[in-house]
């Protein structure tokens, strides 16, 4: 059954932080407080649109839904509730920052028919946690990760490559803590710089670098691959377009584009390409390579505009390449060149 999210933005409300990054306004497009009421007409106003049978949940997104006073998180998660315990809807899941998990919070969760939490963890390397002034630190990750998993609620967690003193070594700390704390699903957003934060400030004086639009592809694309072969579901990389993103006054650098999943994934099938070509090296420029492959796939391999295949073509010289939609699984390719067959899947590509 397809799924429905009726969101709810929680704005800046109740965080006492201010991460560098963060100017929850221009994210959510909200700069005020919700309540009880609103949640109430918001919920009652998608139920009345959804005509199809859906697996409906109700979304708290946008700011730390537990640093919220107790009765104020009560408040909002009773409309919710309500609708739950009468079936309207299916399930209700909200996102917060890991040193606001308590076991009275998580209990009171609980008793709401809270299901899913999403953690802002971002990085679990310290160093970049202090620079982009999060107030938590990695080992509030672990012991809120610890008690999330004690009261059996499903927990994801949401990451942003390319923060201030980010690099290759420490991307690559975070994905092996990542394994060990064993979410159930992560979500990638790189880092973006937003107007009016404290990184806009950083990135106009020229004390931060954001990531490039490849640089930010390459590094979203090592985190869900490398999760992806220990079991560990990315279900997006890259923020989800709005109308405020689009804007051009918003998002002032950083690896910002409406198709970004798309890109990471094509970029996943690139290094596919480009790591069997490597391996046939050097080869007979006129014989063809055909690319057997599940026809769900083909747009990836393909990438944006053709590109994968433009790419392959002018780097190794090809003229011959020919896609061939077939029996394969997804996310597999069979390569048949010069008599023989090659079968490569997802979980044998390295980038490191
Ligand atoms: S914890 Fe979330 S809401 Fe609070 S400042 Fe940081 S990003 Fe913004």
């Amino acid at each position: 059954m397809r799924h429905y999210i009726i969101p709810i933005f929680i704005p800046h409300y109740g965080c006492k932080h201010s991460c560098i990054f963060c100017n929850q306004r221009k994210i959510t497009g909200r700069d005020t407080p919700v309540r009880h009421q609103e949640v109430q007409a918001i919920i009652d106003e998608h139920l009345a649109r959804i005509t199809e049978k859906r697996h409906i949940e109700v979304a708290f997104y946008g700011g730390s839904f537990t640093a919220l006073p107790l009765s104020m998180q009560s408040e909002l998660l009773e409309p919710a509730y309500t609708a739950l315990i009468n079936k309207k809807i299916h399930g209700i899941r909200l996102s917060t920052r890991p040193d606001c998990i308590t076991h009275r919070i998580l209990e009171n969760l609980k008793k709401f028919g809270v299901s899913i939490i999403e953690l802002g963890v971002q990085s679990l390397d310290n160093t970049v946690l202090e620079a982009s002034a999060r107030g938590h630190n990695a080992l509030h990750v672990f012991q809120a990760m610890n008690l999330i998993k004690k009261m059996n609620i499903t927990c994801g967690i949401q990451l942003m490559p390319g923060l201030p003193l980010e690099d290759w070594n420490s991307l690559i700390h975070t994905a092996y803590g990542v394994i060990k704390l064993v979410p159930d699903f992560v979500r990638i957003y790189p880092t973006l710089v937003i107007a009016n934060t404290q990184l806009a400030t950083r990135y106009d004086d020229g004390s931060y670098k954001a990531l490039s639009l490849s640089a930010g592809i390459i590094r979203s694309a090592y985190l869900k691959l490398f999760f992806e072969q220990q079991g560990i579901l990315t279900i997006r990389t890259g923020l989800q377009a709005t109308e405020d993103l689009d804007k051009g006054n918003i998002v002032l650098a950083g690896p910002y584009h409406p198709a970004f999943g798309e890109m990471v994934d094509s970029y996943i099938f690139y290094c596919m390409l480009a790591h069997f070509i490597e391996s046939i090296l050097p080869m007979d420029k006129n014989d063809p390579i055909i690319i057997h492959h599940h026809s769900r796939d083909t747009s990836k391999i393909r990438g944006i505009s053709n590109q994968n295949i433009k790419q392959v073509k002018h780097i190794y010289g090809i003229d011959h390449l020919i896609l061939k939609q077939d029996g394969h699984n997804k996310d597999e390719i069979g390569f048949e060149y010069n008599n023989l067959y090659y079968v490569l899947n997802k979980k044998m590509i390295f980038f490191i």
